[in-house]
């Protein structure tokens, strides 16, 4: 079985001590890719490190929203300035998030519309955040969304109206992560009604871990759990969830892995 673990913050602190016996867990349950979205300038360092040490992961550059601020112009030279030394699979994550603070919700959409631009200049996907906060990045992609740009809206916990206005965009994908497993997440109630071809699955480890693992630090790992809900609730062959999914993040991140071995 092959899963890509298509958002996983594997190169934060919480992993520095046991980062390779992670990702070596993750990978005897069969969990052998991880795309690893950025947060800020802070943490593109351990970013940078753990991509360069483990060629399994693979980087995105962008500024995560609730690290935008009154400094965020800075912040977005930063992004502009690795994506023209390095190579990055996509742009992310970005978004808006309305949850945790409303006072940079402007700030938060100018950079937004900022990075789409980018990847839509650099033919790079976008790994999106959306935090109470649909109508206002469906405002800002029903104008910029072209058929240059593709994505993902990760860990998507939407309603079905959101998931159709998604559809509108044809190269956007929806991220399934932990939230399917929680009782009254909603997710489990939605996802019925989501094409396969559009799903991919993710951890976002550190956070969000799924039960049986709730409560405690996520890991890559525990993607074998998601993607058991998912057979379950698509009533589906474990198996032929991996690898649908997987060949997905392939193709949205360009990943250069040959799909066969799965
Ligand atoms: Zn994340």
């Amino acid at each position: 079985m092959l899963l890509v673990d298509s958002h996983s913050h594997i190169f934060a602190e919480d992993f520095d001590y046991d980062r390779e016996v992670v990702l070596d867990r993750a990978a005897q349950a069969g969990v052998k890719y991880h795309v690893l979205p950025n947060i800020d300038s802070t943490s593109v360092p351990r970013l940078l490190e753990t991509a360069d040490r483990y060629s399994q992961c693979f980087p995105l550059m962008g500024l995560h929203p609730t690290s935008v601020n009154r400094n965020f112009s800075k912040e977005l030279e930063v992004v502009g300035s690795y994506l023209s030394i390095r190579k990055f699979w996509g742009i992310g994550e970005i978004g808006i998030d309305l949850y945790w603070d409303k006072t940079f919700v402007e700030e938060q959409k100018v950079a937004f519309r900022h990075q789409v631009q980018l990847a839509k200049k650099l033919g790079l996907p976008v790994a999106i955040h959306a935090r109470n906060s649909f109508q206002e990045i469906f405002s800002i992609l029903d104008e910029e969304a072209d058929s240059t740009l593709s994505g993902v809206f990760h860990s998507f916990t939407g309603t079905l109206e959101d998931y159709r206005h998604i559809l509108d965009y044809q190269t956007f994908m929806v991220g399934i992560g932990g939230v399917v497993t929680f009782k009254n997440g909603g997710v489990d109630r939605v996802l019925p009604h989501i094409n396969i071809e559009k799903i991919v699955l993710e951890t976002d480890s550190p956070y969000l871990s799924p039960a049986p693992a709730r409560g405690k630090r996520n890991e890559s790992f525990n993607l074998t759990f998601i993607a058991q809900r998912v057979a379950g609730i698509l009533e589906m062959p474990v198996h032929e969830v991996a690898s649908l999914t997987s060949a997905n993040a392939i193709k949205l991140f360009n990943l250069p892995i040959n799909n066969e071995e799965s």
